[in-house]
């Protein structure tokens, strides 16, 4: 007889989940509780334009990589069309954009020389530091594929290169910047990203510094093999959007004998015995499984499970893990190609290199109203299909607290909109009147799209020495998957992980 599973959520997470498990004959049952699949990936359709949900970049996606694995296992290599993507940072008083005629592989070491002449030792030190942690994260994820001699042979390569690092491993990204460096904008350059995440300098591990800045990153021309041994991932977006693969994993999933059932919200994990039995949906019916694999809100999710049944020092990693903060959202459309104004379809507008005091205001429910930055992105750079013929679909946005203190969201977004309009205008000019559609989101709208009381744009934040939530409860075939999760945060990371799960699933049930 088959074995059902029943996954809670239809995003990238529970999609991919379930394509391998319909895949692995299971009996597959997607809950998804929004009308339309692809959770935060799912997008936004309205009078002829698409526009994502805000994600830029998808990292790993490319063959052999690690998010990249799932697209050719599941056959969906000749269906998707990645195209290359990079960002462009752009400070207050200088500019990182690709420069026209390609630099070589190291062109933003080279533009760092000549802007900060002073921080030449320092510079040198961060890209030593820089390649050597690239050779360290390529053994491991080859590691991570290998087995027998190979496996230990490369761990033992990467724990030889980690061994001069082994003094840095409790430093803070902040410690980190102030070794090699003296001035505010050359730290901002390697650490604005953590605004972002809604993580301060002195609360992330100075290590992963070189992780959250791959040279790749910024300009898709820099190889991704630099050395023999050192890797770097490449940045894409998906032709047409994120929709695009979120739709190909739901086909799949249905042409595997699966079912996806969207208004369908999941209000109870049922267990038996510290078992998973099954999950209760809002209208009362009761849904048997094998195995139930959920996606979302840690804090939402395991406040679903009988807390008998899960363990109380369970509960407490996934209530106590940290989460990002939301977003504040515009989807333009305009009359007029904003290409002509922009180096990049993705712009990191940072207006502020005090990283930490602006990570402090949104902790507090202090709205920055894009004053300490913002973002913009243009998907008919990407995807002319994203706007009707002579007209271009943009988005603009920043981070945002999911409640501001003493203000309501609907009473004050649309004076944020226009505000966030007039800021971008320093980048588009005479952005308003060129403005023919316009669509306001606010942190509310994305609590609601994902069913989160407190939304995270990124799933947990990477807080040091805080604990992950473990992807396998202590509740016998109940597990847990996604932005949440212990497979961390950000596509590459969200698709690699719910694969590794499935695999481990289908390896532990077939025992
Ligand atoms: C603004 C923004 C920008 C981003 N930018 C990038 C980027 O540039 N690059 C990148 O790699 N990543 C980016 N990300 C992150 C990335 O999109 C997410 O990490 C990833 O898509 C999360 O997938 P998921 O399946 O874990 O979660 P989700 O997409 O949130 O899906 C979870 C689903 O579960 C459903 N659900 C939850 N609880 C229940 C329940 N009880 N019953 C039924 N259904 C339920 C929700 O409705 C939702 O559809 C961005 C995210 C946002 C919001």
């Amino acid at each position: 007889m088959n074995r059902k599973a029943v996954i809670i959520g239809a995003g990238y997470a529970g999609l991919v989940a379930g394509a391998y498990l319909s895949r692995a004959g299971y009996e597959t049952h997607v809950f998804e509780q929004s009308d339309e699949i692809g959770g935060v990936t799912g997008g936004f359709r309205k009078n002829g334009y698409y526009w994502d949900m805000g994600q830029l970049n998808i990292e790993g996606l490319g063959p052999g990589e690690q998010a990249g694995r799932v697209v050719d296992e599941l056959g969906l290599r000749d269906k998707l069309t990645l195209l290359p993507a990079a960002r462009l940072y752009d400070f207050p008083d200088f500019s990182m954009a690709p420069p026209a005629e390609y630099g070589g592989p190291w062109w933003r070491k080279e533009f760092l020389l000549r802007q900060f002449p002073n921080e030449k030792r320092g510079i040198n030190a961060y890209y030593r530091f820089y390649r050597t942690m690239r050779e360290i994260i390529t053994f491991a994820e080859r590691a991570e594929v290998s087995s027998g001699a190979k496996a230990v042979w490369l761990k033992l390569n990467m724990y030889l290169r980690l061994l001069p690092l082994l003094p840095w491993v409790k430093w803070s990204a902040k410690k980190l910047m102030d070794h090699f460096f003296s001035s505010a904008e050359i730290k901002a350059v390697f650490t604005s990203i953590l605004a972002d995440f809604v993580v301060k300098p002195e609360d992330f591990q100075g290590l992963g510094v070189a992780i959250v800045n791959p040279e790749s990153a910024f300009d898709a021309r820099v190889p991704l093999d630099f050395s023999r041994i050192a890797h770097q991932p490449s940045y894409t977006c998906i032709e047409g959007g994120c929709r695009k693969l979120a739709d190909l994993l739901a086909d799949l999933i249905r042409a595997n004998g699966g079912q996806i059932h969207t208004g369908a919200a999941v209000t109870e994990i049922c267990t038996e015995n510290k078992k998973a039995t099954g999950i209760q949906l809002s209208d009362g019916s009761f849904h048997s499984a094998d195995v139930v694999v959920a996606s979302g809100g840690a804090r939402e999710i395991f406040n679903l499970v009988d807390p008998a049944a899960i363990g109380a020092e369970f509960l407490s990693i996934a209530q106590a893990a940290p989460l990002m903060e939301s977003v504040f959202m515009l989807h333009l459309g305009l009359d007029m190609d904003p290409s002509e104004h922009l180096a990049c379809g993705i712009d990191y507008c940072y207006r502020s290199y005090d990283i930490s005091g602006s990570v402090g205001k949104l902790l507090h429910e202090t709205y920055h109203e894009g004053e300490d930055g913002y973002l913009i992105y243009v998907p008919s750079m990407y995807s002319p299909q994203s706007a009707p013929e002579g007209r271009y679909a943009v988005t603009i946005y920043t981070v945002a607290p999911n409640r501001i203190s003493g203000r309501e969201w609907s009473e004050w977004s649309d004076r944020y909109a226009d505000k966030l309009i007039d800021l971008a205008s320093e980048k588009i000019p005479n952005l308003k009147e060129h403005i023919v559609e316009r669509n306001v989101f606010t942190p509310e709208y994305f609590q609601a799209r994902t069913m989160q009381a407190h939304h995270s744009f990124g799933g947990c934040a990477p807080v040091m020495n805080s604990k992950a939530v473990p992807n396998k409860t202590p509740v016998d075939g109940f597990w847990f998957i996604g932005g949440q999760s212990a497979s961390g945060a950000g596509i590459g990371s969200v698709v690699a992980g719910a694969r590794r799960i499935s695999l481990q699933i289908i390896a532990e049930q077939s025992k």
